[in-house]
């Protein structure tokens, strides 16, 4: 039972005690007290028997536990909508507050500063079924998106504006450049015992997001032409993500052939990223570097 001056100062009547009232309310009979079907004599019986006295506030008559009640729960909804406001938030910061690149400018990228030039037909098809894909993930399904072609084609900034566009939705979001996480992750084991970037950091961000960019796969290998596969260590990191993403989706950018990907990263890595995909792939755009070069 509640104090009466705890109650008191809880709906926020602090001065001398308000005077009884002659009426009670019978609105709170505890649920362990009746049978599944009560006849009404159980009923008026329970509610004799846990009547509360009402008080005199103010000339109103009150009763003190519905006034209590009606306050916990005020203060319950007042903070469950705080938290739900707070977690809306974070989640859209985390796009800003928790991405990894090398290129920081790529957190610019939307669909309206992706610029074609006329005669880049292929990327413009190709924007046509990215923006599919933005479609279907809005509508709730779920499968991995591979970008796929040469440094410079605009894979990242497309990925970043798929992300964009999603996060508006309360969904969380998070782009990772790959090779930077180990880089940042590498530096966390051997050099600075301090950073928050470690092996556990990075599964738990990657995993726990709603949509995931892993961008520049295979980067972290080193050079792609030559036969060199993921270490273990990476493969391990990049499997722990994956296998924790399985009912997510991933969006991966690449100048990797799934031919490649198969060699490079163990077999059930390999299957898993692969797996329920569907791939873009760029052959005939320039790079912008490329095109700026053509003189
Ligand atoms: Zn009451």
């Amino acid at each position: 039972m509640l104090d009466m001056n705890e109650i008191l100062k809880k709906v926020g009547i602090t001065r001398e005690l308000p005077q009884w009232a002659s009426n009670y309310c019978y609105e709170h009979i505890p649920g362990y007290v009746l049978p599944e079907e009560p006849t009404e004599a159980e009923i008026s019986a329970a509610q004799e028997k846990f009547r509360v006295q009402m008080m005199l506030v103010e000339g109103n008559e009150v009763c003190p536990r519905c006034a209590c009640d009606n306050e916990t729960k005020r203060l319950e909804d007042e903070a469950s909508e705080r938290y739900k406001r707070s977690s809306e938030h974070e989640k859209y910061n985390t796009l800003e507050k928790q991405s990894v690149f090398q290129d920081e400018t790529i957190m610019d990228a939307t669909f309206e500063n992706y610029v074609l030039d006329a005669n880049q037909h292929e990327a413009r098809v190709h924007l046509q079924k990215v923006l599919q894909a933005l479609e279907e993930y809005k509508q709730g399904r779920q499968f991995n998106l591979w970008l796929v072609g040469n440094v410079g084609v605009g894979k990242s900034h497309l990925s970043m504006s798929v992300l964009k566009e999603l996060r508006s939705l309360s969904t969380s979001c998070v782009f990772i450049d790959v090779d930077e996480m180990f880089r940042r992750m590498f530096h966390a084991m051997y050099k600075d015992q301090e950073s928050p970037y470690t092996e556990a950091y990075f599964i738990e961000l990657a995993t726990k997001v709603d949509f995931l960019i892993l961008d520049d796969l295979g980067a972290e290998t080193g050079n792609i032409n030559t036969d060199k596969g993921a270490s273990d260590f990476k493969s391990r990191v990049l499997r722990a993500i994956v296998n924790g993403r399985q009912n997510k989706s991933t969006i991966f950018t690449t100048n990797l052939t799934s031919k490649q990907i198969i060699s490079m990263y163990d077999a059930k890595l390999a299957d898993r990223m692969l797996k329920n995909a569907r791939a873009i792939n760029y052959v005939d755009t320039l790079s912008y570097r490329t095109k700026n070069n053509m003189f």
